[in-house]
């Protein structure tokens, strides 16, 4: 299995050097060459399998000639850490199943795949010998979770940027309160676009780039893609044994990673198994207009909600989604990010009876949001976090006579404001929270300037030898 990019432009590379490259050389995201499919025989193999046993068999396929005994034991360091013994446990809730994406160390489903990237990352520098220094800007989720991915890891380094007292006091004291020697947390004095900016300057300087060796732990990496696809199967296999031969999943979606995980597993299961991908979305709705109306085109400003992780206007990994609307075309999706970096939309309503096939779509309001947490707690007792209730909004909304699989994609306490606000009552802190706030911190305060920002990371960094 060889990897190649969305725009054409890298000759084919191997599984960990897609890994290692995260956003491919020519600007594309990288793409399995062929994406595998599971016979049915097969399915029926895997059927009663753990989750860490149908991981490794799922990501064995993928994995071109990493050696099967190493997948085995990265996966199996990757989720001892989970709290849940099914790692992702589905239960039902009124007539939709949940599947709880949440027991992992930061209480956000990113640590599903985050804990296996650390490993990934950790796996490849002891074969080669080498370091990195990961920089990244985070408005919350994915800093703590790349930080508990990478704590304590022989040659690697960590570098988070997140906006001063913009993040949510829990998610700030979990990046903070990790103080390995490895972690280095730094609060600007900005907004997260200030921080995102300053870390994608650092990046485009070349010479900063290879001197320091600099990783990525955005969501572009296909080993997060990877990492996800892993439990729409497991969900699947559940409502399979249950007497379901097909069921649909509603994913709350930002930046088009989760649910292109979906979309991967859709392809790789006999057709059918997955009908419909419910992609919900707040009010910034991009991928609502492209799935309804084929208009891709982002409309003013990002509107911050109470599902902050949601809060994205250009979905980085829809090029990957693109990529086979064009009939796997790299020069047809250069094209068409060429003409949405400089207009701002691309029209794809060529596609519409495609993406119709593909995905159904519903945008959730603030009210709608607010309504359904409170709806699903005097119903089922059972408390959503507010990224999770735009999933099952979208699912009510668009249920058909199949099962559908909502994701719960953080706990309900890492957003105990919103639900509080539905329910009334504060959110009793899972233990993992509970003694956040005093736990020793360490945290450097820095202000929005790319010069300060690079002389920190240069005292701090690793550095290989001359
Ligand atoms: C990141 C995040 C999402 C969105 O996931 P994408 O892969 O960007 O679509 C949804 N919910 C929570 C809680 C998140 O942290």
């Amino acid at each position: 299995m060889k990897y190649i990019s969305t725009r054409g432009g890298i000759e084919p590379i191997a599984f960990d050097q897609a890994v290692m490259m995260g956003l491919a050389r020519d600007g594309g995201l990288l793409l399995p060459e062929t994406l595998p499919s599971v016979s049915a025989q097969k399915l029926d193999a895997w059927q009663n399998l753990h989750y860490k046993s149908l991981a490794l068999e799922v990501l064995d396929l993928f994995s071109g000639d990493m050696p099967r005994l190493d997948l085995d034991d990265l996966i199996e360091r990757s989720y001892s850490s989970f709290r849940h013994p099914q790692v992702t446990p589905v239960r039902k809730t009124g007539d939709l199943y949940i599947m709880e994406l949440f027991h992992g160390p930061t209480l956000a489903f990113k640590d599903v795949a985050l804990q296996l990237l650390g490993n990934l990352f950790e796996y490849e520098l002891k074969k080669s010998g080498g370091f990195m220094n990961i920089i990244g800007a985070t408005s919350g989720d994915t800093g703590s979770a790349a930080i508990y991915g990478v704590r304590g890891k022989k040659g690697i380094n960590i570098f988070i940027l997140h906006p001063h007292g913009r993040t949510s006091p829990i998610q700030a004291l979990q990046m903070t309160t990790v103080t390995d020697a490895n972690v280095f947390n730094l609060a600007v004095n900005g907004t997260f676009d200030d921080a995102q900016a300053i870390v994608k300057e650092l990046f485009s300087d070349l010479e900063f780039k290879d001197q320091y060796q600099l990783g990525a732990i955005n969501s572009i990496n296909w080993a997060r893609v990877l990492a996800q696809v892993v439990y729409y199967v497991f969900a699947f296999l559940k409502l399979r044994k249950q007497g379901f031969d097909s069921v649909d999943f509603s994913v709350p979606t930002g930046n088009f990673g989760d649910i292109f995980a979906g979309y991967v597993a859709k392809q790789l299961l006999p057709e059918g198994c997955i009908n419909r991908l419910i992609l919900a979305t707040n009010s910034n709705d991009i991928l609502t207009r492209f799935v309804n109306n084929g208009d891709y085109s982002i409309a003013g400003e990002v509107t911050p909600t109470f599902s902050p992780s949601m809060d994205i206007q250009i979905a980085s990994n829809f090029e990957r989604y693109l990529y086979y609307l064009h009939g796997q075309d790299g020069a047809k999706v250069k094209a068409d990010m060429e003409t949405f970096a400089a207009a701002g939309r691309m029209d794809l309503a060529a596609f519409g009876e495609q993406a119709a096939r593909d995905f159904a779509s519903y945008s959730v309001s603030e009210e709608e949001t607010i309504a359904t947490i409170r709806q699903c707690s005097q119903e089922h007792d059972y408390l959503l976090d507010p990224h999770t209730a735009i999933g099952v909004r979208a699912a009510q909304e668009l249920k058909e006579d199949r099962p559908v699989v909502c994701l719960a994609t953080a706990h309900p306490a890492k957003f105990g404001e919103a639900v509080q606000k539905a329910t009334g009552n504060e959110v009793e802190l899972p233990p993992a929270l509970a003694g956040l706030a005093n736990k020793e911190s360490r945290c450097e305060i820095l202000d929005a300037d790319i010069a300060l920002i690079r002389e920190y990371v240069e005292k701090n960094a690793l550095e290989g030898e001359i």
